[in-house]
């Protein structure tokens, strides 16, 4: 999958050298570009910002870089042979990111993430980008971030994973909270006893129906307790 990222803050996806997107990185299964926002202005203080039209508190940004910097990207995306890139503007005011969509956007050639900060981009960018292609805007939750950069990180950490050959093991994928419906089960490891707490001796017991079904209750129970409405009602 090819990604691009338009930032004020190209530094900030620095973290994206390491652990697994890094190596699905090296390994070519995730392109990467990072492009600063500030490269597409043309006066000399490299200015991303303006006052907003109306009035009002704070500052928004921009159209002329932003529409500079998707052009651009846009343009080299059609000589890759990628006709309909997905452009994602994370925004408080979008549909709420959850592991199914994270799923469907596994599967998109190339993902575009426009990262707002401020009072968020104009508009008429909105507008514009999709004249040129699908756009899709994102909200990571209920709550108000200073900018895009964060929720695109967790976007590009959920969606990459997804990407087959990313985790080494997809068995590891399937029975994660969010994927099955349920949230996880607690999980153990080595030693029985730490601080002079206790394996469930259940998970000592060598019987896989055992454990299953074991495992299947801790499930119901946590969601039940957590977050009962991702269950069917007969299941509360
Ligand atoms: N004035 C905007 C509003 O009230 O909806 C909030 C702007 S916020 C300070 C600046 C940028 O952070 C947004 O343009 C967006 O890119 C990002 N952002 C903030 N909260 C977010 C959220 N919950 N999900 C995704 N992006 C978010």
């Amino acid at each position: 999958m090819r990604i691009d990222i338009v930032t004020i803050f190209p530094e900030f996806f620095s973290v994206l050298d390491v652990s697994l997107l890094g190596k699905a990185r090296q390994s070519g299964l995730i392109d990467l570009g990072v492009h600063d926002l500030r490269d597409f202005t043309i006066d000399r203080h490299r200015t991303v910002d303006d006052t907003p039209y109306g009035g009002g508190a704070g500052m928004v940004m921009r159209a002329e870089p932003w529409g500079q910097a998707l052009d651009g990207i846009l343009d080299a995306s059609l000589e890759r042979g990628v006709f309909d890139p997905l452009i994602v503007f994370p925004s408080p005011a979008g549909d709420v990111f959850t592991q199914a969509m994270a799923q469907q956007l596994s599967s998109e050639k190339q993902i575009v993430f426009g990262c707002g900060r401020y009072e968020g981009i104009d508009q008429r960018v909105v507008e514009y980008a999709e004249t040129r292609t699908r756009v899709k805007l994102v909200s990571l939750g209920d709550y108000v971030l200073n900018g895009g950069e964060v929720a695109t990180m967790a976007m590009i950490e959920a969606i990459g994973r997804l990407i087959p050959g990313v985790v080494g093991n997809p068995a590891s994928l399937v029975e994660e909270s969010h994927s099955s419906g349920l949230l996880e089960y607690p999980a153990y490891t080595k030693p029985g006893n730490w601080r002079g707490l206790d394996v469930p001796p259940v998970l000592l017991s060598g019987n896989h129906g055992a454990i299953a079904r074991w495992r299947l209750e801790q499930q119901l129970e946590r969601t039940r307790r957590v977050r009962p409405e991702l269950l069917p009602p007969e299941l509360r």
